[in-house]
């Protein structure tokens, strides 16, 4: 199971879709709980990614010392702005797998929406990490801004990300004209298919996880509620012990499944029944269970945005005929198309 483990409310940056640092009262800037209760928890759990989570997880460094020499797990990672990474020594960040890096394509994107130079730090730190084996990967923001294709293919030509994953700025920010802008989006997600598809020929699975994603659940297991595995394959645990389906809802009742001490329960049907009926549902899994329950942009909002999740959906699924040919031609096998976005807190659904 994956355990995103807050270590901060605090962070360092102000990027304009998220706001910065969380009010203490919300989330605590320091760990509010006894390690030894998440140790219980944690270490009985066999299959267990740790993915360190604010806030900025390194503007509380010492926690994550803390932990990852008292608490057991299979997979340690982070989830960081990637501009505090000289703050944890070398020798722990040898010790963990991945590192999830915000970052939202090319340089003047960026920068817009996550402050002056923020572009080339994320970039030199992630070449360090990359230097020390750690898997690296793109954690796009996409905005009004974005050009979905050009900002994608940006990352890939880097060269020092080895997967990418995106979250459309919807729903749970200022409502914004996301209808106009999808044509854009949805030529782009073709032509990063087409790109997809065209790797897959040579027999290279390129790591644009919105697309595998996809395509490992086709062959491989439906998705019984959001990817992300809000609440059923995945909690949070924030700095004051609350156990939560979904990191983002720190402010929701809705969301809490326990706390440290008295442990927790994970929720039996992740599939909102809105979600029962429609024909992508095993691709889908309902989306993202925040804005789901949320639904800030009301209904017509989320029927846009649900409009244009089908539609990347068919987009994607479109390629599967091709797929299998490659796979029965022995071009590509099929266990390099199997991806669980829940080992790595990647999104599939952007
Ligand atoms: S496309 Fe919409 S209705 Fe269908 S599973 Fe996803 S969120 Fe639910
Ligand atoms: S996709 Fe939605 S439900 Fe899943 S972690 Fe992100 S905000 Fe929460």
């Amino acid at each position: 199971m994956l355990w995103l483990i807050f270590t901060s409310g605090k962070c360092n940056l102000v990027c304009d879709y998220c706001g910065g640092s969380f009010p203490k009262d919300i989330i605590p800037w320091k760990i509010n709980y006894d390690l030894k209760n998440i140790k219980k928890l944690v270490e009985s759990d066999k299959n267990s990614t740790v993915i360190f989570y604010g806030g900025e997880p390194l503007s509380n460094p010492k926690f994550i010392m803390e932990f990852m020499d008292n608490v057991k797990a299979n997979r340690y990672g982070i989830q960081t702005n990637g501009t505090l990474v000289k703050l944890l020594p070398e020798e722990y960040w040898k010790r963990m797998n991945l590192a999830l890096l915000s970052i939202d394509g090319r340089r003047e994107i960026t920068n817009k929406h996550r402050g002056k130079n923020i572009y080339d730090v994320v970039v030199k730190n992630a070449k360090y990490l990359k230097s020390l084996g750690i898997e690296t990967i793109a954690r796009m923001t996409v905005t009004q801004d974005s050009d979905i294709y050009q900002d994608v293919m940006h990352l890939i030509n880097l060269g020092i990300f080895d997967k990418i994953h995106w979250q459309l700025n919807v729903i749970w920010t200022e409502k914004w004209d996301v209808q106009s802008w999808s044509e854009k989006y949805l030529e782009g997600i073709k032509l990063l298919t087409q790109y997809f598809l065209e790797k897959l020929k040579e027999g290279k699975v390129i790591k644009i996880i919105p697309i595998l994603g996809l395509i490992s659940a086709h062959y491989f297991e439906a998705y019984k509620g959001s990817p992300c595995g809000a609440g059923y394959k995945s909690v949070s645990v924030t700095t004051d012990g609350r156990i939560l389906s979904c990191p983002i809802a720190v402010r929701e009742e809705w969301a809490v499944l326990g706390n440290v001490k008295s442990g927790y329960k994970l929720l039996e049907d992740p599939l909102p029944d809105i979600c029962k009926k429609c024909e992508v549902k095993n691709y889908c899994g309902g989306r993202c269970l925040y804005s789901m329950k949320e639904k800030y942009w009301g209904e017509e909002g989320f029927l846009q945005v649900d409009e244009i999740t089908k539609k990347y959906i068919k987009i994607v699924i479109s390629i599967i005929p091709e797929i299998d040919k490659l796979i029965r031609d022995g071009i590509i096998r099929l266990s390099q198309l199997k991806y669980d976005p829940t080992l790595d807190s990647t999104e599939v659904i952007p």
